[in-house]
């Protein structure tokens, strides 16, 4: 199968403005997809992300500025991206997400809600609103960023695991009513989470400052490894991506309902 497998294929990407993100943008430009972007950031961030993936691929590229707790927003998001792609977008990848590390009682209650509808609501819209096309068309893929914390908990996480134990189960139901779509040679329609351990992102900064205890940064992101992760590797978003990439194939097609941890034995403990 050809690098550019694809070439004529949409994708959007929420929260594709940083990390794990921009990295499957970029990687889905390369094999030739056209890419939607979304996500918050300053003008120049923004702008730099469109360059990124742009100068990564040949599909064309545009940023659409849905602020993702809102509904509306959402809706009005995916009736643009009807229109921007011929009828819907083939490949969804869900996200966006943000954290928030703090004991159960001192969680505000205003990021419970904003981690709730970005990490969880927003891909049940986004889901509701694509899925109908990709299954008319015979293909699409849904590919969900969970996280180890959708298969294992961790204290001080509760809107966060929640809302990724919750993503995990929204993606299986989605597998389960759209698996018959399609045939094997237009590959179907697929719906899956990946997992990741520890990625190197802005969003475990935090976690990592909080472990330097005076120290240098590269103690801080040992102190994180070793409470969890046996490799003791964080993972680069660029591999997240691949995985991403690969889930897209057509020789994929089977593979659905799945929740994949890329986590260095986390989760095998
Ligand atoms: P990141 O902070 O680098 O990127 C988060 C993205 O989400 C940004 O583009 C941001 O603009 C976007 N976003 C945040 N709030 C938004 C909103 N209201 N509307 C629209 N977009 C919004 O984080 P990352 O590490 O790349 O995380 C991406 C996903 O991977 C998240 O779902 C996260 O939970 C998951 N994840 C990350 C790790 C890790 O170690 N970094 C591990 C497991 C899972």
């Amino acid at each position: 199968m050809s690098e550019t497998f694809l070439a004529g294929r949409t994708a959007l990407v929420t929260g594709s403005t940083s990390g794990i993100g921009l990295a499957i943008a970029k990687a889905f430009a390369a094999a030739g997809a056209r890419v939607a972007i979304n996500g918050l950031g300053s003008a120049e961030q923004i702008a730099s992300a469109v360059a990124e993936v742009d100068a990564a691929g040949t599909g064309g590229s545009r940023h659409f500025n849905a602020d993702l707790r809102d509904v509306t927003a959402i809706e009005t998001m995916m009736a643009d991206l009807a229109a921007w792609s011929n009828g819907g977008v083939d490949i969804l990848v869900n996200n966006a997400g943000i954290q928030h590390a703090v004991p159960l009682h001192d969680m505000p209650v205003a990021k419970w809600n904003d981690i709730i509808a970005i990490n969880l609501s927003s891909a049940f819209h986004s889901m509701r609103l694509a899925m109908p096309a990709m299954a008319q068309r015979g293909f699409g893929r849904v590919i969900n960023i969970a996280s180890v914390h959708g298969l294992v908990a961790s204290k001080d996480k509760a809107p966060y695991v929640a809302s990724k134990f919750g993503i995990v189960g929204l993606s299986k139901v989605a597998a389960l009513e759209y698996a018959a779509q399609g045939h094997r040679d237009s590959g179907g329609v697929t719906v899956n989470c990946i997992c990741p351990g520890w990625v190197e992102t802005p969003l475990i900064e935090p976690q990592i400052e909080a472990r330097r205890q005076g120290g240098s940064r590269d103690a801080g992101v040992r102190a994180l490894l070793s409470e969890k992760q046996p490799s003791l590797r964080m993972s680069l978003p660029a591999e997240i991506a691949a995985l991403a990439v690969f889930l897209c194939r057509r020789e994929a097609h089977n593979i659905t309902g799945t929740a994949m941890p890329v986590d260095g034995g986390w989760t095998a403990q």
